[in-house]
Formats: structure tokens, C-alpha cells, sequence
């Protein structure tokens, strides 16, 4: 599942600060909506979500070592349960990153700082 996370913005048709549901796939920002009214942007990522994946995959193996060097216990018994969840994760980032593609205003494209 793509992650979604809240928070207070300034919505252009509620004219307030409204609870907006900010969506990522994987470190990239796709959509922001309006808890209130329902207004929604999107932007078409295509390209920067796959150099992002691509870098991911790349890192991955390191950043796993990482995590287990820090806490191997934790880290083993976390497999279970995170292993099976990665392809419907990965699933689920790249239909919200197409659908946004989508239905993108045309023009609505551009690189943002990434998440950490
Ligand atoms: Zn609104």
C-alpha cells in the first residue's frame, strides 16, 4: 500500500487550512487531498518514480545490511512479516503513480526535494 500521512494545508477552494491526505510512492510526493472538499493534486512522476525505484533497488541490499547490523533480532523477525507485503507495496505505488499520470493536469510535472 502506498503510504498516506495527514496534514494541515492551506486547500485553494476551502480558502483555510484543511487535513489533507498526502499520498507517496516510495520517497516521491503524487497527490494531495482535501479532507473537507475533496480537491485533489496530482502530478505525473512517471520518470522520477522509476529513476527513484531504481535507485532503491540498487541500495537496497546495503540498506538491508544496515538494518540488520543495527539490530539483527528485530530485523530477522521482521522479514515475515514485511517480505510478503513488498509486491503489493510496490504494486500499489505504481497504480497510484500512473492513475496521477493520468489525470494530471497536462504541464503538471516537475522534480520535488524527496522524502527521508
Ligand atoms: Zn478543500
Amino acid at each position: 500500500m502506498s503510504k498516506i500521512e495527514n496534514a494541515g494545508l492551506e486547500c485553494s477552494r476551502c480558502g483555510t487550512e484543511t487535513a489533507h491526505d498526502v499520498a507517496y510512492a516510495g520517497r516521491l510526493l503524487v497527490k494531495v487531498t482535501c479532507t473537507r472538499c475533496g480537491k485533489t493534486i496530482e502530478r505525473d512522476l512517471r520518470a522520477e518514480y522509476l529513476a527513484d525505484l531504481g535507485r532503491r533497488v540498487v541500495t537496497k541490499p546495503k540498506r538491508m545490511f544496515k538494518r540488520f547490523c543495527r539490530n539483527p533480532l528485530g530485523y530477522a523477525g521482521s522479514l515475515p512479516k514485511t517480505v510478503p507485503a513488498k509486491p503489493m507495496e510496490l504494486l500499489s505505488d505504481v497504480r497510484l503513480v500512473w492513475d496521477a499520470a493520468r489525470t494530471a493536469p497536462h504541464g503538471v510535472r516537475g522534480r520535488q526535494p524527496g522524502r527521508r
